[in-house]
């Protein structure tokens, strides 16, 4: 008997190393799969059925491999004031507010908060050490996907508690005619970060859309949780350093080691998406 967590991992496998027959039986196995975490997605959310009509995507560690960079960002400055926050607690906290992660530190290592003037401090050399950098690439597999997107008559948006002045320009070169303004949410729309549902209830909000008419593509645990807690189906993709677990403990519906593996699977989720039923 699979435990819940080991039955949501998708069953992968290179096409070029599988007989026919394996591959066959891979593919039914996973569409079955597909199918079955729908199912139960639905029947907790009281839908009869996914209508989809949009897909929101988050953007760091999901578009963009910037991660590694926000990490080691957030690592070095907490070093350089005697203070610890490790490479994978960075991934862990990911989608936190700035004040939020600073203050985590804090009350574990001084047992108080941060002040408002230890905080803008920290934050801006956190930015400093960040730009430091290079400009991220786009994540491995994130063009195709939103290309099979359009391809499927369905709405890219984006969702994101990064609030960087050139970021719509970022996605436009990278993601030509693909994103619109209007409907994407930004750090400038909300009051609250992930893991609070408003981000991807304002995206909804914003699309004219009901929770099951999109999904969630999210790499982070608070952000699955915020596509959770919005109602919405949530596939988690595992960029960065995480154990899977986590992300499952979060509440994804279903888990992708990679873009790359998402874009693979497409068709078949697509179709599972379209074609599952209460
Ligand atoms: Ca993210």
């Amino acid at each position: 008997m699979l435990t819940d967590s080991e039955h949501k991992r998708i069953f992968f496998f290179k096409a070029s190393e599988a007989t026919d027959i394996i591959r066959t039986f891979a593919e039914n196995y996973r569409s079955r799969m597909f199918k079955e975490e729908i199912k139960k997605y639905l029947a907790e959310n009281q839908h009869a059925r996914i209508q989809l009509k949009s897909v929101l995507f988050d953007m760091d560690g999901v578009l963009f491999n910037s991660m590694p960079y926000h990490a080691d960002a957030w690592h070095k400055v907490m070093a350089s004031r005697g203070l610890e926050l490790s490479h994978t607690e960075a991934y862990m906290h990911e989608g936190r507010t700035g004040a939020g992660t600073i203050n985590l530190v804090y009350q574990r290592q001084l047992g108080r908060d941060a002040t408002e003037e230890e905080i803008q401090d920290i934050y801006k050399d956190k930015t400093i050490e960040f730009n430091k950098h290079p400009l991220a690439k786009r994540m491995d597999g994130a063009a195709e996907i939103i290309r099979k997107v359009k391809e499927d008559k369905l709405v890219p948006t984006v969702v994101t508690g990064s609030g960087q002045a050139s970021l719509l320009n970022r996605l436009e070169e990278n993601f030509p005619d693909t994103f619109q303004e209007k409907l994407m949410v930004t750090a400038f729309d909300v009051q609250y970060g992930k893991p609070h549902p408003e981000p991807y209830l304002m995206a909804l909000k914003k699309g004219g859309l009901k929770p099951n008419e999109a999904i969630v593509i999210e790499n982070a645990p608070l952000g699955v949780e915020a596509g959770v807690a919005a109602g919405i189906f949530t596939i988690a993709v595992n960029t960065g350093p995480l154990d899977a677990s986590v992300l499952l403990n979060s509440g994804a519906h279903l888990l992708f080691p990679s873009m790359e593996s998402l874009c693979d699977a497409w068709e078949d989720l697509f179709s599972a998406l379209q074609a599952t039923q209460l």
